[in-house]
């Protein structure tokens, strides 16, 4: 079936003339479509599971700002809550109660976190613990995995995923070699490999940090027994284990990957959720280990905005509606219903798929699968994904424009909202293939 023609003439004029003024037009490079082809959508306004175009085109939403609006967008509660808090100001740049009562929440819902620190974005949560895990060890080395995603700092710009992959950047330049020089890496789900690096690098290691599921190599998971033999080798080697939450924090459960795991870090970086569509990132862990940190301890790190009163409503708004009873059942059925008809309609197509969801974050690789590592992800079949994902735009359904990035579900997708969205997924792959 065609779908009728999407009028986007507004969104490439906005685009078009963004141009000349940012560098590729965006202010964060996957937004610009790249590697599915075509024009990026320029967005007016979100509400709940939906985005409106500047050319009144409606689109159930998949992305959720990459993460914050897992409540929906503009969630009343949460804009009155804004509203109620901007009166007061902005930013106070001195300490405010509300920042005691979103790390209160923070540490009474995150298993390894005693005590927390706010910044601004996740990339400078995951520069900071990477400073805290060297600092508190004073060694210089860290593992990292294939595919994972810690920001943009230059010493986690080593096999970064999804934005860096989608532009077949392996490396970005301007990264200094010795600045990397310490980034070690291993494939996701080889704890031989990891083994082998501690073997190498003998009381060398600070950490090992790595994202306790997979989101920005499309989405991959942890074999059974994965992040339990980095728990015991980190241990053993006197190194520190750190979960990147700042994508899984609040989405895969209200304690995050580690609470669903049941495997606690030393240390835990968040952020997209904690500020509910505000900028916000944290650190956040053992209290002997956060102890360093200024002006407690020695390892400087600070923030102008940091801790600021709207972003901390956000957060705590956002927190406070997640803590209510059967949020997490709601968004696994949500997600799961999806799931099996993206699955469904693959097959129907006659098109290889593998497909999984925990909570509310899914994913899907154009293969047969197993996908368990960065090396199997990059099988899917990103040109016929391009295709797949232009045919959804057109039928109104807006999915992340990379083949390696996880999709996101909220409160506010309906069972009608998932319903039309497999019906659109049914039509596309038959359209593509
Ligand atoms: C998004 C993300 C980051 C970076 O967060 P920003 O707020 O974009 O700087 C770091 N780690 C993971 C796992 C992420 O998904």
């Amino acid at each position: 079936m065609t779908a009728p023609a999407l009028n986007t003439s507004h969104s490439q004029a906005i685009f078009g003339a963004a141009q000349a003024l940012m560098p590729g037009g965006v202010s964060s490079p996957v937004r610009a479509f790249k590697s599915v082809g075509g024009q990026p959508i320029v967005f007016d306004r979100v509400k709940g599971p939906y985005a409106w175009d500047v050319d009144s085109n409606k689109y159930i939403d998949y992305i959720g700002s990459w993460g914050p609006a897992i409540c929906g967008h503009a969630h009343p509660e949460v804009i009155a809550a804004l509203q109620e808090a901007i009166e007061k100001g902005t930013s106070f740049g001195a300490p405010c109660a509300l920042e005691n009562t979103l790390a209160e929440m923070v540490i009474d819902a995150v298993p390894s976190v005693e005590m927390v620190r706010f910044v601004n974005s996740g990339t400078e949560a995951c520069m900071a613990v990477l400073r805290l895990i060297r600092a508190y060890t004073g060694r210089d080395k860290v593992i990292k995995f294939e595919g994972c995603y810690h920001g943009h700092a230059d010493m986690f710009l080593v096999k970064a995923g999804s934005g860096v992959a989608t532009l077949g950047l392996p490396d970005s330049p301007g990264v200094p070699r010795s600045t990397t020089a310490n980034t070690l890496t291993a494939p996701y789900n080889d704890l031989e490999a990891v083994k082998a690096l501690f073997a190498e690098n003998p009381d060398a290691i600070a950490g090992v940090i790595l994202e306790p599921i997979v989101g920005n190599a499309g989405f991959i998971q942890p074999e059974p027994g994965f992040l339990e033999g980095l728990r015991e080798l980190t241990k053993e080697h006197g190194a520190l284990l750190v979960f990147d939450e700042v994508m899984t924090g609040f989405r895969i459960s209200y304690g995050g990957a580690q609470a669903h795991f049941g495997v606690t870090p030393d240390l835990t970086t968040m952020g997209k959720v904690i500020g509910g569509g505000l900028p916000v990132g944290a650190y956040g862990g053992r209290a002997d280990i956060m102890g360093m940190v200024a002006p407690a301890g020695p390892m400087y790190q600070a923030g102008t905005l940091s801790g600021n009163p709207l972003a901390m409503t956000a957060g705590i708004k956002t927190l406070e509606l997640l803590k209510q009873p059967g949020t997490y059942e709601k968004l696994t059925a949500t997600t799961q219903k999806l799931v099996a008809g993206i699955k469904d309609a693959a097959q129907s197509a006659g098109m290889p798929i593998t497909a999984a969801s925990v909570s509310a974050m899914f994913g899907f690789f154009l293969c047969e699968g197993p996908v368990r590592n960065f090396e199997e992800a990059k099988t899917t079949d990103s040109e016929r994904f391009g295709k797949l994902h232009r045919a959804m735009l057109e039928r109104g359904i807006y999915l992340a424009p990379s083949a390696f990035e996880a999709g996101f579900t909220s409160l506010a997708h309906s069972d009608a909202d998932i319903e039309a969205t497999i019906n659109a997924f049914r039509e596309s792959f038959a359209a593509v293939a």
